[in-house]
């Protein structure tokens, strides 16, 4: 099939540049263009950024020039890894002038016409685009903790239904951008604050768990509480859980229905579908951010230390990779299922 040219705002970003390393080799997307800021926009990529990504930038990518944030991208689809202050309205600004916008910014992730999507989870919210009022479209990714902790949480919703969820989390450096958190603030030490984190890790579960209905989302009832930290991690958030379950389960079962999870994304082979979505692993001493950070090259959720929780009934550990399953990686599949599902139109939607 002939490739869909693509563009990315927010090109030079933390999830820019991901996006930039998983979608230069894409079998099914092309990099057409690269946006970001006025600070970036002339320079050719290579001299806009610092690469931080561990695979080498291609010559051919590090040669373009970016352009300005304005919907005059030569393609019909972009990416967005654009910083939060200014998403709401550059996002809005294409989608109006008919180009599928696949965010990653908290910007729109809570309107009502907006699928926060998850494809393992929630692929029917892709309905909602049948209720946005624009020429083109916008489909958000949840908050890079919520992806993990939803992705462990949704075999075990389906089967036993969960009341109460208590979350804390370790969040790693690359989720705070770059150059993110000055090394000063964070080498020899856990900072017990990351703003606006634990009011999206309460909110968006009940969003990405609720029914669709009536053209809109009717959210899950759950309880949640979150407790958010950054610690002096490169990639990788973890996170300490605690669930209380609608009706009883045993830990073999909840191991089962781990192993066993598969979704649409999986049986529909996408590109960046990870053959196994949950990977439990026996040692106490696992998942580590160092060491499973990048299990299904990214894309997989591990788990560990199963067991009861005095409080609530089970508590374990997860692991998600932030700027690739938690941002660009799940953005990327996003733009699989919708492509999949003939959601992606390769030419623009003139107004
Ligand atoms: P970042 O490293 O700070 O990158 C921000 C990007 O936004 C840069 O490309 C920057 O361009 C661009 N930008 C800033 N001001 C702009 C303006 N006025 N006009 C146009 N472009 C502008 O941030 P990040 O970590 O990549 O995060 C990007 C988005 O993804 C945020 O909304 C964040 O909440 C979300 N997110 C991040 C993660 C993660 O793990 N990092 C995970 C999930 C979601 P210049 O370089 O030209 O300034």
């Amino acid at each position: 099939m002939e490739k869909i040219p693509v563009g990315i705002l927010g090109a030079t970003g933390m999830v820019g540049q991901k996006f930039v390393e998983l979608l230069s080799q894409h079998p099914w997307f092309e990099i057409v263009a690269l946006a970001a800021s006025d600070r970036s926009v002339g320079k050719n990529y290579e001299h806009a950024m610092a690469w931080s990504m561990p695979t080498p930038l291609c010559r051919k990518i590090a040669a373009m020039p970016l352009s300005s944030c304005l919907p005059q991208l030569p393609c019909a689809v972009v990416f967005s890894g654009l910083d939060s202050s200014v998403a709401t309205d550059i996002e809005l600004s294409f989608a109006q002038a008919g180009y599928t916008v696949i965010s990653n910014s908290s910007a729109h992730r809570m309107r009502a016409d907006v699928p926060l999507l998850i494809p393992e989870i929630n692929s029917e919210h892709l309905q909602l685009l049948e209720n946005q009022q624009m020429p083109g479209a916008l489909v958000t990714n949840p908050n890079c903790s919520v992806i993990g902790i939803t992705m462990a949480l949704k075999p075990i919703l389906d089967i036993w239904g969960i009341e109460a969820l208590h979350a804390v989390t370790l969040q790693a450096l690359s989720g705070a951008g770059y150059p993110g958190v000055p090394s000063m603030d964070i080498l020899d030490n856990v900072i017990p604050y990351i703003a606006g984190e634990e009011a999206k890790i309460e909110s968006e579960p009940l969003k990405i768990f609720g029914n669709s209905c009536c053209e809109r989302i009717l959210p899950h009832s759950m309880r949640i509480s979150a407790q958010c930290n950054r610690v002096a991690v490169a990639d990788g958030h973890l996170a300490c859980i605690s669930i209380k379950l609608k009706k009883q389960a045993t830990a073999t079962e909840i191991l089962q229905a781990w192993k066993e999870f598969k979704a649409e994304p999986q049986q529909l082979k996408l590109p960046t579908a990870p053959l196994t979505p949950l990977i439990y692993l026996e040692d106490n001493k696992h998942p580590q951010p160092k060491l499973h950070r990048h299990l299904g090259l990214g894309m997989s959720v591990s788990i560990g230390r199963l067991r009861t929780c005095s409080l609530l009934d089970w508590k374990f550990v997860l692991l998600s990779h932030n700027t690739v399953r938690g941002a660009a990686g799940c953005a990327v599949l996003n733009a699989e299922l919708m492509a999949v599902k003939g959601y992606l139109k390769p030419q623009l939607i003139h107004v």
